[in-house]
């Protein structure tokens, strides 16, 4: 990944805030401060967890995803929906009427993500078999994760599984296959996920474990939403008699918290969903607490990518719709696990390179100038009143203190300083 300014996923739309400070509150690297009256992202901070575009009540953080003139330059368009779709359109659409609605709106191909889920479950009891290295694992599949473990957990990096999410896997597969099969230039196809979640336009711009992505784009679950839903009611009966192929009740069961350890042999994982859960377990992972857990699941949105800020249905529903699901179609093995062997035989499957460590930066570049800051940003700090109020526009006193400390704001700004 080239070196320098790190690609993000949300921005600001200034017209539409109204300052309110939800998403400073919601935001938990402490990235947001909204002075004067708008919000502003230090993107320095910001790990792309999707929280203030959740917490904003005003739509006026906006995610930064593929628009369709990025998808048309291509002539052949895939798409792979992640297994959260299925959780979109009530209990009673299968995943078949769904994958077939997608066909619907134009993409000359539709591969279901799910089937990769499962073929990932085999590649990481693979993995946990091979290597004897310390524990807990920690999943790659959600890319904010891996992003808070790079600035605030950098010596947990090398824990990450050096493996590639489904996501990487199946564009990686699709291309190649597509282009053979149909004779189509590798570059003529544009990949892209529908997704439910606002980071995976930075890790396929920006991806920290190879050179390129193989996914060309990401567009929400929201904003095909309403067309599916009309080809849905429309073309019912149709679509039902559509056959898409096998659908893997593993796969499915990847939308949410725990669905990926469900699959392992591993009886000793762990699954943690939402951003904040997840810093506290990696902080007893830090401590050497965790040591007997072999694999951990970690998804930053509450309850796991059910919980994405791009999805359309509430998560309670959408959790109870994927259970469901997944009861039908089972536990049976659709992938076939030879095929799974021989390609992780060829590193198929890996990073091509590790995920490094990047954390935040001091207070200043010159080691003696950050330790005078840390100690005027603690001098500071004992004046304040640590009501950690917010309309000082930082999120909390000692956020403030920080801030007036790097000469970024005023003591005045506290009001009860002021007064
Ligand atoms: S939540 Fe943040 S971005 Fe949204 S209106 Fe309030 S201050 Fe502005
Ligand atoms: S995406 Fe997450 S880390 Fe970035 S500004 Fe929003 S809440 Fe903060």
């Amino acid at each position: 990944m080239p070196e320098g300014k790190l690609l993000h996923s949300v921005r600001v739309n200034k017209d539409k805030c109204i300052g309110c400070g939800k998403c400073m509150r919601a935001c938990p690297t402490k990235a947001i401060r909204v002075r004067p009256q708008k919000a502003s992202i230090n993107y320095e901070r910001c790990i792309d967890c999707g929280e203030c575009l959740r917490g904003c009540p005003n739509d006026a953080i906006e995610p930064i995803i593929t628009s369709s003139a990025d998808i048309n330059k291509f002539k052949y368009q895939v798409a792979i929906p992640s297994p959260v779709i299925y959780s979109q359109f009530g209990p009673q659409t299968m995943p078949n009427e769904i994958l077939s609605a997608l066909k619907e709106i134009g993409f000359d191909y539709v591969y279901d993500e799910a089937l990769i889920c499962e073929m990932q479950s085999m590649v990481i009891e693979e993995y946990l078999d091979k290597n004897k290295s310390p524990r807990p694992i920690i999943s790659s599949t959600c890319p904010v994760v891996a992003r808070l473990i790079q600035r605030l957990f950098p010596c947990l990096c090398e824990l990450i599984i050096p493996i590639e999410p489904p996501r990487e896997i199946a564009a990686k597969i699709l291309r190649k296959e597509i282009s053979e099969e149909q004779n189509i230039p590798e570059e003529e196809i544009g990949i892209i996920e529908i997704t439910p979640c606002a980071a995976k336009m930075v890790s396929i711009n920006q991806p920290e474990t190879m050179e390129k992505s193989h996914l060309d784009g990401a567009i929400p679950i929201k904003d095909i939403y309403n067309k599916v839903m009309m080809i849905l009611k429309k073309e019912k009966q149709t679509l039902m008699l559509q056959e898409q192929g096998p659908i893997s009740g593993i796969g499915i069961g990847w939308a949410i918290s725990g669905g990926e350890i469900r699959g392992l042999k591993y009886h000793q994982s762990a699954s943690v969903s939402g951003v904040y859960d997840t810093i506290k377990i990696l902080e007893e992972v830090e401590s050497g607490k965790l040591k007997d857990i072999e694999y951990l699941e970690c998804l930053s949105c509450p309850d796991g990518c059910i919980g994405g800020p791009l999805t359309v249905e509430s998560r309670f529903i959408a959790k109870s719709n994927i259970i469901k699901l997944s009861r039908i179609y089972g536990n049976k093995k659709r992938v076939d696990s030879n095929r799974v062997k021989r390609l992780y035989k060829e590193d198929f499957f890996s990073f091509e390179s590790e995920v490094k460590p990047k954390p935040f930066k001091p207070l200043d570049k010159d080691r003696s100038q950050a330790i005078k800051k840390m100690n005027l940003k603690q001098e500071l700090f004992e004046k304040l009143p640590k009501r950690d109020c917010g309309i000082c526009g930082a999120p909390d006193c000692a956020t403030f203190a920080e801030d007036v400390a790097q000469g970024k704001a005023k003591l005045e700004d506290c009001i009860f300083i002021k007064k």
